[in-house]
């Protein structure tokens, strides 16, 4: 029989890159806050190859506080690596995502709780109500991905979503099952269905240090995203194939024709190379489009662990992957 004690009903997973500043600030916030919902809980932070003393924070909280577990990953992994990380090794029948710099506000989890306990509901997502305090550029290549992701792919994706959200256990291991190395939780999230709640809260700036996104980190992700949850783009490019095979027989039919009609000879070396080269972008173009697949296609047949452990207080981490 299962020992009550063992029981965990709330698992946060927090991904730390480089934190020392904001992780205290977080630990105190999020602490005071689980204290007074009274549930049972663990502190999943997992320490994803900082340079700075993020780990050795994580260290002083878990020696004063065995609510704290922490995984300390060999190297920087990325985001989606390490929430995998908590995800996987979490055991409470609930379980929340959470950045260590206070935009996801701890102060929400009592009413996402309360709507899990006393609603229908499998898990309750945050998305951030506007986008003030972005540039115009941001938001409107934001935007504009959310439109395109959700035109093309069956992965229903919902702008302003964040990371933060809290789940059922069935939901969590429903996400844990999904084993792809190219992870990318937005569309993960949506993917595996369930019944999600959305709750909007007004964005808040980062309470210390600085954010990890360069603006080309962002648009490798989103592109990233939308080879991992659509084939579209492939649709395109045989498309573009079809089309210009098309334009490129009417053109022959033309010249054939003028050439018996009129007996011109055909002038022009300039157009020739322009419709040479124009020809030879699409199908670099759609090369580079297949080739993206294919790379992810080699990167998934390695079945390369998602990340490496090197250090960690937990005792049995369930899986290492
Ligand atoms: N993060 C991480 N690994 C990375 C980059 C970021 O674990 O390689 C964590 C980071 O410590 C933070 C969260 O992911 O807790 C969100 O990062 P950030 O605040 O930089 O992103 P933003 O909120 O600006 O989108
Ligand atoms: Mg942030």
């Amino acid at each position: 029989m299962e020992k009550i004690s063992n029981r965990i009903g709330l698992s946060i997973i927090v991904p730390c890159y480089n934190e020392e500043e904001a992780l205290p600030i977080f630990y105190e916030e999020a602490t005071s806050v689980l204290r007074s919902i009274g549930i049972n809980y663990e502190l999943i932070l997992v320490n994803d190859g900082s340079k700075d003393k993020t780990l050795e924070i994580m260290k002083e909280l878990s020696d004063r506080d065995n609510h704290v577990i922490y995984l300390s990953f060999s190297r920087n992994f990325g985001k989606e690596s390490a929430m995998y990380a908590g995800l996987c090794n979490a055991k409470g029948d609930y379980v929340a995502i959470m950045d260590a710099d206070m935009q996801d506000p701890p102060s929400l989890l009592p009413q996402m709780i309360d709507i899990l306990e006393t609603q229908d509901y499998d898990s309750v997502a945050t998305r951030r109500a506007t986008r003030k305090g972005e540039s115009k550029i941001r938001s409107f290549f934001a935007r504009s991905f959310y439109k395109i992701i959700n035109r093309i792919s069956d992965a229903d994706i919902v702008d302003g979503a964040r990371d933060f959200r809290l789940m059922k256990r069935k939901m969590v291991d429903s996400i844990v099952s999904m084993s792809e190395y190219n992870r990318f939780s937005k569309g993960i999230f949506g993917w595996v269905g369930f019944k999600t709640y959305w709750l909007p809260f007004e964005n808040v700036e980062r309470v210390a240090g600085v954010t990890k996104w360069s603006f080309w980190g962002l648009f490798k992700y989103a592109v990233n995203g939308i080879i991992n949850f659509s084939q579209t783009p492939l649709v395109i490019a045989s498309f573009f194939g079809m089309f210009m095979t098309a334009v490129a027989f009417m053109m022959l039919a033309f010249i054939v024709v003028r050439k018996l009609i009129f007996g011109d000879p055909v002038a022009g070396w300039a157009s020739t190379m322009c419709v040479i080269i124009f020809i030879g972008g699409i199908q670099l173009f759609c090369l580079g489009i297949m080739g993206q697949y294919i790379g992810k296609m080699y990167m998934e047949t390695k079945n390369r662990p998602h990340y490496i452990i090197s250090e960690t207080n937990r005792k049995e981490t369930e899986k290492i992957r």
